[in-house]
């Protein structure tokens, strides 16, 4: 692993993954949906920020989980692992998604409820805490998310596009695919016309109490999206074999910096897309958080460097080519799509052959992934002793 240094922050993402790996996963599925607060925060893992930014991928998270457990007693956690690598998949396969909400018209910065909204001061008890919890802390319980969201689009009636700008801006974790197509999620518009309510007993129960007494819109209309997305075709068999002699990673790929293979290059440059460089706004701590994490990785890398956008122009216009470790569908790729139009270089992308083999079943919805979940797992070998855990299936992963 990168970092020795058992402050660093990969080392302590490494501990945090043992700690709730250790003490916390065997209640994980019981308590998982209860948000008790930013101080009790030991019933989910906590883990996004690291696995977003992939300090750690989500296939190592899987392999130390059944390194210590059978899949049956760990299925929950795992399963919600997967969500994201089915969310990334899903976007892969329907770029037009996120060119579309990127361009969403922002005059929606100047209405007087949008900005009531971000400045918490609704009159909601509970949406106006999770205003402020998200500014302080940069993280919402994923139960909360689905609140929020949901007071945002139907309580509210702002534009979810807006919700979803301002989650990416605040969250620690913020991400293309699981962001966005969360949100469209809870609107109604990824499964079409079945949206998701807020509703007061619920957020009761799963507050323990502290919050409840509000009251919501749970009888609207999920939202309609006349939108066509074409599915683009995937080549799921690609094998990624270095070209150049320089390598491009962004920070959401940073676990490509722990394989041996990258040794092979003469130079690897960490791109920090800065903050003048996005289509999206992230605050100040976000951009710290991210630099942080980009300071880390290439303090025990000594042929790494981090590159900042705004030199990446005149550092690579010399070159004929590099390899760039494909960063998913999101800013960093707009980025280089952006880079490679100013400049006349070959980017020859590398791809990590799990994410391909996953994404085959990430073209429908989620149960239809998740069907595939055991056999997924036996096939890229993620669990090496506790397959008699796993729900027996000789059949191939079907394809879809
Ligand atoms: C409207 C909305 C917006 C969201 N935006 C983001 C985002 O920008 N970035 C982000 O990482 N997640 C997002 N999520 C998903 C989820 O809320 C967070 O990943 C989760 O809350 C992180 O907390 P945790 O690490 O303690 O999760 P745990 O419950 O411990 O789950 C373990 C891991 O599984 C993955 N995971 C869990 N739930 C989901 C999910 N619903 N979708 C995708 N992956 C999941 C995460 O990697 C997480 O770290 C969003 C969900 C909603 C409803």
């Amino acid at each position: 692993m990168i970092g020795e240094n058992k402050t660093d922050i990969f080392s302590i993402a490494n501990r945090d993954l043992e700690v709730f790996l250790s003490q916390n996963l065997n209640q994980y599925s019981r308590l998982r949906n209860f948000d008790f607060g930013p101080d009790r925060r030991y019933n989910t893992s906590g883990l996004s920020k690291y696995i977003s930014h992939r300090v750690f991928n989500e296939y190592h998270v899987v392999r130390a989980t059944l390194k210590i457990t059978s899949y049956e007693k760990a299925e929950k956690f795992i399963q919600e692992v997967f969500w994201r690598i089915y969310w990334k998949g899903w976007l892969e396969h329907r770029p037009t998604v996120w060119d579309e909400f990127i361009k969403f018209d922002k005059s929606y910065k100047k209405d007087e409820k949008y900005l009531t909204a971000i400045g918490g001061k609704t009159g909601i008890e509970c949406f106006d805490f999770w205003v402020s919890e998200l500014r302080e802390t940069n993280y919402l319980h994923n139960h909360t998310r689905m609140w929020f969201a949901s007071i945002w689009i139907f309580t509210l009636g702002l534009p979810w596009q807006a919700g979803a700008l301002f989650f990416l801006e605040h969250l620690f974790d913020g991400d293309a695919a699981s962001n966005t197509l969360g949100w469209r999620w809870v609107a109604g518009i990824h499964t079409k016309g079945k949206c998701y309510f807020a509703r007061s007993e619920n957020i009761h129960e799963f507050t323990n109490g502290k919050f409840g007494k509000d009251k919501f819109n749970e009888s609207a209309l999920p939202l309609l999206d006349d939108s066509i997305h074409q599915v683009r075709p995937i080549d799921y068999e690609l094998v990624s074999k270095k070209k150049f002699d320089i390598l491009l990673v962004m920070d959401s790929n940073l676990d490509v910096l722990n394989r041996n293979e990258i040794k092979q290059y003469r130079k690897v440059y960490i791109i920090d897309l800065g903050v003048e460089c996005r289509q999206t706004n992230v605050s100040h701590s976000v951009y710290q958080f991210k630099q942080n994490l980009l300071k880390a990785a290439v303090q025990k890398n000594s042929h790494c460097e981090i590159l900042e956008s705004s030199q990446a122009e005149k550092k690579l216009r010399p070159l004929s080519g590099c390899d760039v470790y494909y960063p998913f569908i999101g800013e960093n790729a707009d980025f280089l799509n952006r880079l490679s139009h100013t400049i006349d270089i070959q980017m020859h992308f590398l791809w990590q052959h799990e994410d391909l083999f996953c994404w085959q079943f990430a073209t429908k919805g989620y149960f239809n992934f998740k069907k595939n979940i055991p056999d997924i797992i036996k096939t890229l070998a993620l669990s090496q002793n506790s397959l008699k855990g796993l729900h027996k299936n000789t059949d191939n992963p079907s394809k879809h």
